[in-house]
């Protein structure tokens, strides 16, 4: 690991002025994801700003939305007595992600902007437009199992790998970071960018803007929700093809939905697609199997992760039959 500058500022506005000192500095929160692509040489900042000190771990509620500090631990959000009972897809998102050790470490900001697991970008031996510019995608003509299938360019099909933002991307949660130039909302429709020609761009946070917290809307039929997520092992991996879903139920008429998929796309993946086909169908086996058609209709698979496909398609026909009953 290369020598590095520690910071442990008090305040958010120390923590982005210590930044702006040194363009290349990273933040650690839990630091189960930055210390460990430091350990690998995959980032390798002169300046670490630890962002414990700032007072952002609280959770409450406030008018129509689950507040939520950058700096409240996973385990601490998944037990939250609210978020269990009115956002269970947010809870159960939570319980599927990494292992007890690591939930209690990581943190809801840290998790939002985790890196990949694309292996190439891992491997400082190979290209990655990620990690390195313009120097090449290692996976493409490589081992592709566990790369995207929705959202990719011809310069990155990387999965991204939060299960949180998938819950959070079916809410349409907001982001709320602040920086050099104030405090702003972020909508999570907004906060996560396409690869394009621009892999390494991941976010629209500015250099140095910092996540303070998460708004998790109190939607309405939140309560009939789930996140199904399917994965190589049952415990301690990350997703191949993972579903949010939220229900608003009459009788047997679904009168709105959210759908989210993740393992699948280069963003946790929204589908308005498959959302306006259940609105006002019918709750049937039938409805979810043509959400899920709509749903991956633009998918596009490049052999080694073909498979993707029709196993997204089951996981999301098979959440819509969980919440519905
Ligand atoms: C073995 C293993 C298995 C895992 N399995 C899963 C899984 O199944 N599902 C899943 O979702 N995740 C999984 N993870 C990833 C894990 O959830 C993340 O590493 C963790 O959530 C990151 O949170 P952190 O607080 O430790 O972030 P850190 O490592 O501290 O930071 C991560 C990144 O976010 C930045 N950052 C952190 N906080 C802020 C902030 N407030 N504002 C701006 N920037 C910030 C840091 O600069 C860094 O770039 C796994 C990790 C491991 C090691
Ligand atoms: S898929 Fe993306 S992250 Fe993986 S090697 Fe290619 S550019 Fe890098």
């Amino acid at each position: 690991m290369n020598p590095f500058r520690y910071a442990r500022p008090s305040s958010p506005s120390a923590a982005f002025t210590d930044f702006a000192g040194e363009r290349r500095a990273r933040y650690v929160a839990g630091g189960t994801n930055i210390l460990d692509l430091m350990k690998i040489e995959v980032e390798s900042p002169p300046l670490l700003i630890d962002i414990n000190a700032l007072a952002l771990a609280s959770i409450e509620v406030t008018g129509d939305a689950i507040h939520v500090g950058a700096l409240a631990r996973l385990t601490d959000v998944a037990e939250n007595e609210q978020v269990r009972t009115h956002l269970p897809l947010v809870a159960i998102a939570l319980e599927e992600s990494a292992s007890p050790q690591l939930r209690n470490m990581a943190t809801i900001g840290g998790n939002l902007l985790q890196r990949t697991r694309c292996p190439y970008f891992r491997d400082t031996a190979t290209p990655c437009n990620k990690r390195a510019p313009k120097s090449g995608c290692g996976a493409l003509g490589g081992e592709l199992r566990r790369e995207a299938v929705l959202g990719t360019s011809e310069h990155c099909i990387a999965t991204h790998a939060s299960d949180l933002a998938v819950a959070l991307a079916a809410l349409d949660a907001t982001v709320h970071v602040t920086g050099l130039s104030g405090n702003r909302e972020i909508a999570l429709h907004d906060f996560y960018r396409l690869p394009g020609d621009t892999p390494h761009v991941e976010t629209s946070l500015g250099p140095g803007e910092l996540i303070v917290a998460v708004s998790l809307p109190l939607l309405s039929y939140g309560a009939r929700s789930t996140y199904l997520k399917v994965r190589d092992r049952a415990q301690y991996d990350f997703a191949l093809a993972s579903a949010a879903v939220a229900l608003d139920l009459s009788g047997k008429t679904i009168r709105q939905a959210r759908v989210a998929l993740g393992g699948v796309a280069t963003i946790p993946w929204r589908s308005l697609q498959a959302e306006a086909l259940l609105r006002n169908a019918a709750a049937s086996r039938d409805t979810f199997e043509r959400a899920a058609d709509a749903a991956l209709a633009e998918a596009r698979g490049r052999g080694g992760n073909d498979y993707k496909i029709p196993l997204a398609k089951r996981t999301l026909v098979r959440a819509l039959e969980i919440a519905a009953a």
